[in-house]
């Protein structure tokens, strides 16, 4: 990898200009070397029979020639059908292609062709889902991608295929020999290969194991070096806070602090004061008050002279927090400021200079605050919340801009103490376990579809009250185009069902600033039905929203539900939330089962991690834990614990990745840490 024509951009490839190059942005990829690693995320195992020997409804491969002219029809909305008859020997057999009608200028008259689909018997015909190519229907493994709408399958891999011609032999070993002995892990060049070109279901298991304990043992090194560099600078900052001032801070709150907000507060008092580096883990649910406990933080920093930065990994929960935080402590006169991707070009230049200068006292923000323009004057602490959400190169670049500052995350999904120190290292742990009192429980509900009469009747009550309902759907897709479509149909619903109420639409897709009009519409009371996907996932805060109905609620993982749930009964009114889902499986039933019976996140989250299984794609963002593109924290659990021992050996007897043997892995991390420059 000392040649660094592997990490140049897409557009060395052939055919690919700068608009491919915007596509391929679109999906992470941006160099050669990141279509090498864009693995697939299933194969298609495509089976070849003889027709006498398929079955009805059975998904095979047909390889024949291609007899009648394809024939395009189409109907309805940007539907058609390809169809076409395909001869295999003496046979004649239907095939239909649906909504893919570019796929007949591809269709001549005598070609030859593989089809994958399902076969029906009774028609001797095909639905069929791809035409395969002839690399892919060799090994009978065909890789499929997450794509886009201007990136298909097809053109992916055939770049894929041009990466791999390019670059594959310049490869070279990131985990070191004895260990892929071992634990008979293949090597570099074996596995990306073989992830996406795998001769049997075989070789593409033992592929996917080695590129998982490859990802781990990645993201292992920069955790061992960022703990090795907290660890080098001993002796951190003490920080003489002014109690005087922070009492202001209380007489100004219009309500005390929980005894466990102050048990807290007191702790991380304690490491500001210390001669050390704060390292804490701040966890407690939804609705149990971390703001306020992060601006007992925050202040108490300012009084002793230093700077601190909070950041978020959304928009919405950004300017949130913002509000919030303005709200509290301009009145003491801390100047606050908001700082996200769509602060716009002059604004933005003022802010930096007010944080180069120092005028600036705290700034809550997005990814835009590690932007390389952000410099501090003296910086003492960072606090990052919902840290999962955030890569450790990222969490490191906004460390970096203090001079060992304390270091404070927070998380509203709670994790095993020992799963915590595996994936974020070394870290004291505060807990928030109860609510602020006063509060009334969640009345929390299941019904199934054919009981929406009652859920209506819920809805009617509470909007004839004057409060404000969360309409939520899942995102249960893998197009985004898809869940939009989704929070649309739903939308057009209830503008149907509830015609003299203002019922609006909010998705991830629409422009932050546009996103922020309508939530602060929501807030201010001006709409009563905010139908949205899982964007107000976290944070957002609006008291008379005490009603949430979730579609589709089974698509969801229990910590998700939970903490769409914390959106509401943040009042002192009776709040309800109705979860819909009709689960077939049983595990489906219990959890829904369990979600409409407790409101305890802690429970929830244990309940949660036990029935996490293969497969499970819902609610990772919600679990606490960092999400990896092959590999599974939970699933693959003792492949991190390895991954983790060899990094930290690694780390332990060559900190800087000096020795010449770890020139690769000093190239890989220096790599990582370019990446967090693209959000
Ligand atoms: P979290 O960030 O943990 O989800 P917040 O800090 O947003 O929770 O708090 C939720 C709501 O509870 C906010 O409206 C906040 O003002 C209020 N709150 C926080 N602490 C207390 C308290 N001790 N007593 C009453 N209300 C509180
Ligand atoms: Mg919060």
């Amino acid at each position: 990898m000392s040649n660094s024509k592997l990490f140049a951009a897409v557009t060395d490839l052939k055919g690919v200009g700068t608009k491919t190059a915007a596509d391929l942005g679109g999906l992470g990829i941006y160099s050669i070397y990141d279509l090498l690693y864009y693995f697939p995320f299933r194969y298609d195992e495509l089976q070849t029979l003889p027709l006498d020997q398929i079955m009805d409804g059975q998904k095979v491969l047909l390889k024949g020639l291609v007899a009648t002219q394809p024939y395009v029809n189409r109907f309805g909305y940007k539907k058609s059908r390809v169809s076409f008859k395909l001869r295999i020997d003496h046979e004649i057999i239907m095939v239909n292609f649906f909504n893919q009608p570019w796929l007949a200028k591809q269709l001549e008259i005598g070609k030859e062709v593989a089809v994958y689909g399902k076969f029906e018997l009774a028609k001797q015909s095909m639905t069929a889902f791809k035409l395969v190519a002839k690399k892919e229907n060799d090994s009978g493994m065909a890789p499929i991608y997450s794509v886009s709408k201007n990136i298909r399958q097809k053109k992916l891999l055939s770049l894929i295929d041009q990466a791999i011609e390019f670059g594959l032999s310049e490869l070279e070993d990131v985990v070191p020999l004895a260990i892929r002995q071992k634990y008979r892990l293949m090597s570099e060049q074996q596995l990306v290969y073989a992830m996406h070109h795998p001769k049997s279901a075989q070789e593409a298991k033992l592929a996917k194991r080695s590129a998982i304990f490859r990802e781990f043992f990645i993201f292992q090194l920069q955790l061992a070096q960022l703990t090795y560099q907290g660890q080098q600078k001993v002796g951190g900052k003490s920080k003489n806070y002014d109690l005087n001032e922070i009492a202001e801070l209380t007489a100004s709150l219009p309500f005390q602090l929980s005894p466990d907000q102050k048990k807290v507060v007191n702790e991380i008092y304690a490491d500001l004061h210390s001669q050390s580096q704060m390292r804490r883990l701040l966890q407690g649910d939804v609705g149990s008050g971390k703001t306020v406990v992060a601006v007992y933080a925050i202040y108490a920093a300012i009084t002793a002279g230093y700077q601190a930065t909070l950041m978020v990994p959304t928009e919405i929960l950004a300017t949130q927090h913002f509000y919030k935080i303005e709200q509290l402590l301009k009145p003491l006169g801390v100047r606050v400021a908001l700082l996200t991707g769509n602060t716009k070009a002059l604004e933005r230049r003022e802010i930096y200079r007010e944080l180069t200068d120092g005028t600036i006292n705290v700034v809550i923000g997005t990814h835009a605050l590690i932007q390389d323009n952000v410099i501090f004057k003296k910086l003492g602490l960072v606090i990052i919340d919902e840290q999962h959400r955030f890569g450790v190169a990222q969490r490191q670049a906004l460390i970096n801009k203090g001079d060992r500052p304390d270091i404070l995350a927070m998380t509203a999904t709670p994790i095993p103490r020992t799963l915590a120190l595996t994936v974020y290292g070394e870290m004291k742990v505060s807990e928030i376990r109860h609510s602020p009192a006063g509060r009334k429980p969640i009345i929390s509900e299941w019904k199934t579809s054919n009981q929406m009469a009652d859920v209506y009747q819920l809805m009617r009550e509470q909007l004839a009250q004057g409060f404000q309902i969360y309409a939520v759907t899942p995102l249960i897709s893998e197009s985004e185009t898809l869940d939009l479509k989704n929070a649309e149909t739903l939308y057009e619903n209830l503008s149907k069902d509830f015609p003299d109420k203002k019922v609006i639409l909010l998705h991830g897709q629409m422009p932050g600033n546009q996103k922020d009009d309508i939530m602060s519409d929501f807030a201010a009371g001006n709409t009563d039905i905010l139908v949205t996907t899982s964007v107000i996932e976290v944070g957002v805060d609006v008291a008379n929203a005490n009603m949430m109905v979730i579609y589709n609620a089974d698509h969801f993982g229990l910590s998700q539900l939970h903490q769409l749930r914390g959106r509401i009964g943040r009042g002192n009114t009776q709040s309800y939330c109705v979860f819909i889902a009709d689960p077939k499986t049983d595990s489906g039933k219990a959890r829904m089962r369990i979600i409409a019976s407790t409101t305890d996140g802690f429970k929830l989250a244990e309940e949660d991690l036990k029935m996490r299984g293969e497969g499970d794609l819902f609610g990772k963002a919600q679990s606490g834990l960092p999400e990896f593109k092959i590999g599974n924290v939970v699933n693959d659990y003792n492949t991190m614990v390895v991954a983790k021992e060899v990094a930290e050996n690694i780390i332990k007897a060559d900190p800087e990745l000096t020795d010449k043997n770890h020139k690769v892995i000093k190239d890989v991390l220096q790599y990582k840490q370019l990446e967090q420059n693209r959000l």
